[in-house]
């Protein structure tokens, strides 16, 4: 047997710069001894670096590193990735797709129907007028929401929906099942999954088929005064219709982590809106301590010339 099918060689260079460089590099010294793991900053012989652990480096990045053989995406989103032209040919890129990941996420959505689901937005309102204002619960299941894209994070988070009693609708590009989960695929059914929501959750990638798929037509088919939640990319929804629709109350209430510039501008008027809610896109991260395993496994796959795991298929776009 080779040292390099017990434990890779050579060397991976790391860069980010939402992550913390120090637990990531001890989370994947733990399993891959062998390996040099160095920070971008630190890298003297780029031809020396096998393995990219990387959340949107510089243009130019890849280009200087001739022998890559792996490209690993920090983070399960890939648009940014997959539309660089400085991508090596014939490098496998993949990325994370972590159960803690799908967890943090499927929770911060959770909080977010949820609140809508129970009309939070309305009582922090009554509670700025000093207003003790009853609104009778409407029963779980009188919510109908909407998930769109039953990925990874998807179809965890609408698992998690449907156990609330909510009632729950999914939509994807092939057919998927979920215990609970009325699935829907294809473009053929989006707008009447959309016509059926009281609050819609966008969990799709963005790729040249989902960018701008919520537009305005597709808003104004949600029932007057739904909620709509965007974990995913701001791209995916068309910004400026959003905004009016939510001003006019036709869109009742939003919850963001992503927009189509981030940082949001500080003149955007989504900031002053009493019906938005507003996070810098942090509804889920990598977790080193539970990802580590996946991207050392994928590391020995390839160097032991096998295929790594949750490769991304760069014409599909995710
Ligand atoms: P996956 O790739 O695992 O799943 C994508 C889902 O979207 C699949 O169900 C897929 O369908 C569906 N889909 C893709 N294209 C289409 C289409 N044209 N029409 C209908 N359905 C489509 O992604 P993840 O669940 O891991 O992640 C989803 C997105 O969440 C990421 O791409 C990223 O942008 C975002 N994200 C946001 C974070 C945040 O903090 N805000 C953190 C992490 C991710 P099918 O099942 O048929 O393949």
């Amino acid at each position: 047997m080779r040292t390099d099918d017990m434990t890779a060689s050579g060397a991976l260079v790391f860069y980010s710069d939402f992550d913390d460089f120090d637990t990531w590099r001890q989370a994947l010294r733990a399993r891959l001894p062998g390996l040099r793991i160095l920070h971008s900053s630190e890298v003297e012989d780029p031809a020396g670096i096998h393995y990219a652990l990387a959340w949107k480096p510089p243009a130019g990045f890849f280009g200087r590193m001739p022998n890559l053989r792996l490209i690993i995406n920090l983070g399960a989103g890939v648009d940014s990735l997959v539309g660089r032209d400085d991508l090596p040919a014939g490098v496998p890129v993949t990325r994370i797709t972590d159960p803690d990941m799908a967890r943090m996420m499927a929770g911060y959505v959770l909080f977010a129907v949820l609140r809508h689901a129970r009309d939070i937005p309305w009582f922090e309102q009554a509670q700025r007028r000093g207003e003790w204002a009853y609104r009778h619960p409407r029963a779980p299941g009188d919510t109908r929401v909407a998930v769109l894209g039953l990925g990874e994070l998807g179809a965890c988070a609408a698992h998690e929906l449907q156990r609330q009693g909510l009632t729950v609708l999914g939509w994807s590009r092939s057919p998927r099942a979920i215990d609970g989960v009325q699935c829907h695929a294809g473009m053929e059914t989006l707008d009447a999954v959309i016509g059926q929501a009281d609050i819609l959750v966008v969990m799709l990638p963005l790729t040249e088929q989902t960018r701008g798929l919520l537009d305005r037509q597709r808003l104004l088919r949600l029932p007057r005064g739904a909620a709509l939640v965007n974990v995913a990319r701001g791209a995916l929804v068309d910004q400026a219709a959003m905004t009016e629709l939510l001003h006019s109350g036709h869109l009742g209430a939003a919850t963001l982590d992503v927009f189509e510039r981030e940082p949001l501008p500080a003149d955007d008027p989504l900031w002053r809106m009493e019906n938005v809610l507003i996070t810098p896109h942090l509804a889920s991260v990598a977790i080193p301590a539970s990802a580590a395993a996946q991207i050392a496994d994928n590391i020995l796959r390839v160097s032991r010339h096998e295929a790594p795991r949750n490769q991304v298929d760069p014409a599909r776009g995710y």
